[in-house]
């Protein structure tokens, strides 16, 4: 079949490495380049989600997401399983707040028992054993050692290069318009030339909606800003990434320390801001008092594509019939966006995806 993708980021460029990979012929179309947006500047944490019990599918979601990851790790890197810096890092999940360490004992032990996860609570005192340079006002943390980072921009390319190597082909145009005939999408508009599709796929991020707006379809994804900080901070490096409140901290494979991160409404302007920087240096001495002493390397800035109640949409729409939507990863679309791409696939091959998606279907807005 013919698919035409929307998106060159990691929703898009999963879509293009699975579809291309069982045989359809497939163009994407980015209007800027592939990975450009947040999909080459997320942080990269691969963590697992916790809900209010394991069964939550969400959580099971991201579960299967985390095999995929492990599975592109194989597949993608040709041998060289460095190539793609998936990196197996526990993560700690700390609170300096009495009220919310309740809710995460409680998290713990509904999660306890998911032995896979390898979760454990930690004390103040089994804390200093992870990094001495935790601050004495953080009350405990919740360790997950089944978590993983990656390089989010490598993983959006490599997706893309494999991809191009089962014959897809990259389209560096704009789309301006769905086209649909006789309840069917026949093709899109793009630089003012109409392509022919027999399916298209929209994985344009926090762009999304206005594409879908045209055909009548209200899919509430908006852009939510979220700013990194990259440090060169004195000392040895973090052995795992720490989560506090929206914030986390993490060495990553460049050397530097990453700090992050903000939830901004500002629509579409991705410029990095001095309030930004000041308030996530500010929150990460706090946790992290020996950062006083780091120095500002790099400041960036990017847009989740994000809904209503942050959960993705992965839909393969019934009218008009061909159109697949997969969007909304919100803070965990780097996580989400092998799983997007692979039901993406099985919506065009006809086929089950291998865990329950009902939950991120468009009609739960309706
Ligand atoms: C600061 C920050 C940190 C993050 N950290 C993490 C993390 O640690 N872990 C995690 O899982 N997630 C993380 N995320 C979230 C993640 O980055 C996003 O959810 C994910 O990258 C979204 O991918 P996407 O492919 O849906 O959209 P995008 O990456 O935005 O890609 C959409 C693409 O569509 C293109 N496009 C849009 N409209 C059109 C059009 N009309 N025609 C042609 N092309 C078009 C755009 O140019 C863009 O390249 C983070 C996000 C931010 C902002």
């Amino acid at each position: 079949m013919k698919i035409l993708i929307i998106g060159g980021g990691i929703a898009g460029c999963s879509a293009a490495y699975y579809l291309s990979r069982d045989g359809h012929d497939v163009s994407l179309f980015e209007r800027d380049s592939v990975a450009s947006h947040a999909s080459g500047f997320a942080l990269g944490g691969i963590t697992p989600s916790f809900g209010d019990s394991p069964k939550d599918s969400y959580d099971v979601l991201s579960d299967y997401s985390i095999g995929l990851h492990r599975d592109l790790a194989e597949e993608l890197s040709g041998g060289n399983t460095e190539k793609l810096n998936l990196l197996n890092k526990a993560s700690v999940k700390l609170t300096t707040e009495y009220s919310y360490m309740e809710h995460m004992l409680k998290t713990y032990e509904s999660y306890a028992t998911d032995y896979a996860k390898d979760i454990r609570w930690l004390s103040v005192g089994e804390l200093s054993h992870v990094d001495a340079r935790i601050s004495p006002d953080v009350l405990g943390g919740l360790y997950v050692g089944e978590a993983y980072e990656t390089d989010p921009y490598k993983l959006t390319l490599n997706l893309w290069q494999a991809a191009e190597q089962c014959g897809a082909k990259l389209i560096n145009r704009g789309v301006t318009d769905i086209v649909v005939q006789g309840g069917r999408v026949s093709g899109l508009v793009a630089g003012g030339d109409e392509f022919e599709a027999d399916s298209i796929v929209v994985a344009a991020g926090p762009w999304s909606s206005s594409l879908l707006l045209n055909l009548g379809i209200n899919a509430p994804v908006t852009p939510l800003k979220g700013q990194i900080l990259r440090l060169d901070a004195p000392g040895p490096p973090l052995k795992v990434s720490l989560w506090w409140d929206t914030d986390y901290a993490t060495t990553k494979p460049d050397g530097l320390l990453w700090v992050g991160t903000t939830e901004e409404k500002v629509g579409y302007d991705d410029r990095t801001t001095s309030a930004a920087r000041d308030r996530i240096i500010r929150s990460a001495v706090e946790i992290l008092p020996y950062l006083d002493d780091a120095e500002l390397v790099q400041q960036t800035a990017c847009l989740r594509p994000m809904t209503l109640d942050r959960l993705p949409i992965i839909e393969a729409v019934s009218e008009p019939q061909g159109l697949i939507i997969i969007t909304g990863g919100g803070r965990n679309g780097i996580l989400l966006g092998p799983s997007m791409g692979l039901a993406a696939a099985n919506f065009v091959a006809g086929s089950e995806f291998p865990v329950d998606i009902s939950a991120f279907s468009l009609s739960r807005f309706s």
